[in-house]
């Protein structure tokens, strides 16, 4: 049987990369093992709707490059797949476990059972709605069917399962084994509220059966529900997917599950791309094969020293064997080195595609070929494409400050003449010649070189930055070399 895993975010905001990493994982699996990846929209709370999320999923996939096979938009032979558009699905669902007696009507109003929390607190003990408890409650079990009826004429019900399992049993996970339930600690879950939606475990559940996923692959934050969907495939009879829950991704300090708030405070991104004022990798200048090739870092490895992977190598080589269970610490860091790795092996043609918007203020000065040999220059030097802007600046920019710090060391070394002589040997000679002449006159004039070149970059980056001072020359040509070095003279007064 072919593969079919989904991944099934609810859109109640963007997408965090911790989804994006769910969403990259469930497609490498996919497609390794020539299987469907199924986009699943879980709509069903309507408390926690966020309109503009699902167009926000959609986007993020797509830059990502996670092609869906079935979805909301791409259709499929197992829809519809918004779960807000399966209601009667559910409602068919749900009267097959009522009929068969695993579920029952629960009638009980929010301040009796707040009466319950607080009489166990009082005891010492948490309130469960389960097999002790619920002969004292309002529900169908209690309840005449006289009684029953006039409560569900009014509407104020939720459908709950119910649990009677009295010994201990197993789940399995993939990653993580067998785990023993202690089923004292399992109550009668609602399955549908009063509103007549479904809860997430019910739709879910339901969903993926209908969906033939054969195996599900989300994060370890469903882990505590996966007996409860357990117990629900078994009240159907169905029997349930391989289940693989994924790692946490943990705080840069390496405690804690990573949140917006870490970003915010960390000055780093957490969403693929921009979500209302936050910007995401994409505006910080990282490409979305970088991004790609650090998620799947995160909680994965290939067990021998790789770290650069291709699209189609992580397709081949992806599988449970490297996965890890304990947490998976995020890193900006170690994502703006990938970056870079990504940066630096494009082609120029490659390069300058990814930085074209960057362009347009060079292309009102110079011509394609002086353009070609700027990014050249600043290719080996950039780590994030928004590092393109702050390196070509100084290419259609003149300095209008100097740094001071290196300003208060050069002046008492560097010899008045230096800078007048320096403009002299530009206008009468060449600019590759110069290098050579200015070593011969530091020698001469008993002036370290280093300080000669330091005080012509200052000059013409107005930082110590940038890339080799002669190829900068070179594109800037004599006449704005030279306005640089003479504003800066005057200016400074060296
Ligand atoms: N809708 C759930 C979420 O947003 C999906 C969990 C699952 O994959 O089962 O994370």
């Amino acid at each position: 049987m072919p593969e079919r895993v989904r991944f099934a975010p609810s859109p109640t905001g963007p997408l965090h990369i911790g989804g994006v990493r769910t969403a990259l994982f469930n497609f490498l699996y996919a497609k390794n093992n020539k299987g469907q990846f199924i986009l699943r929209i879980e709509d069903t709370d309507q408390n926690r709707y966020v309109p503009a999320s699902e167009e926000y999923i959609y986007k993020a996939l797509n830059w990502m490059g996670l092609t869906i096979d079935e979805g909301p938009v791409e259709g499929g032979n197992f829809g519809p797949y918004r779960q807000s558009e399966r209601k009667a699905i559910y409602a068919k669902h749900i009267k097959d476990l009522l009929d068969s007696g695993a579920a029952y009507y629960a009638f009980d109003s929010q301040d009796a059972l707040q009466k319950e929390r607080e009489n166990a607190e009082k005891a010492g003990r948490v309130f469960q709605y389960d097999q002790h408890s619920r002969s004292r409650m309002s529900n169908s079990l209690n309840c005449s069917e006289k009684e029953t009826a006039a409560h569900l004429k009014s509407g104020n019900y939720v459908i709950r399962l119910k649990i009677d399992a009295h010994e201990p049993f197993v789940v399995k996970d993939l990653l993580r084994g067998v785990i023993t339930v202690d089923p004292s600690l399992l109550d009668d879950k609602i399955l549908m509220k009063s509103d007549g939606m479904p809860t997430y475990h019910f739709a879910n559940v339901v969903d993926d059966h209908l969906m033939e996923i054969t195996t599900v692959i989300r994060g370890e934050e469903w882990l505590p529900s996966l007996p409860l969907h357990n117990l629900i495939y078994q009240a159907f009879g169905w029997s349930p997917p391989e289940f693989i829950h994924l790692p946490l991704i943990l705080k840069p300090e390496g405690k804690g599950k990573l949140s917006k708030r870490d970003g915010i405070t960390g000055g780093f991104p957490v969403f693929p791309m921009q979500w209302e004022e936050l910007d995401g990798f994409k505006e910080r200048g990282v490409l979305p094969d970088a991004l790609r090739n650090y998620l799947l870092l995160l909680g994965w490895n290939s067990g021998g020293e790789q770290e650069i992977f291709s699209f189609d190598q992580m397709i081949n080589s992806f599988g449970i064997e490297g996965l890890q269970k304990g947490g998976a610490r995020f890193d900006f860091s170690k994502a703006v080195w990938m970056n870079e790795q990504y940066l630096q092996k494009m082609s120029h043609t490659e390069f300058r595609a990814a930085v074209n918007e960057s362009l347009d203020v060079l292309e009102e000065i110079y011509d394609a070929k002086t353009i070609d040999q700027i990014l050249n220059m600043i290719q080996p030097r950039v780590k994030l494409l928004s590092d393109v802007d702050k390196e070509i600046a100084l290419f259609h920019t003149d300095p209008n400050s100097y740094d001071a710090k290196t300003l208060d060391k050069l002046r008492p070394k560097l010899p008045k003449e230096f800078l007048p002589w320096c403009m002299d040997q530009i206008k009468n000679g060449q600019i590759d010649d110069l290098k050579s002449a200015i070593s011969e006159w530091g020698e001469k004039n008993n002036c370290n070189m280093g300080v000669l070149m330091q005080a012509l970059r200052l000059a013409l980056v107005g930082s110590l930055s940038g890339p080799d001072l002669i190829d900068i020359m070179n594109v800037l040509k004599k006449d704005v070399t030279l306005v640089r070095i003479d504003h800066f003279r005057i200016s400074t007064n060296l």
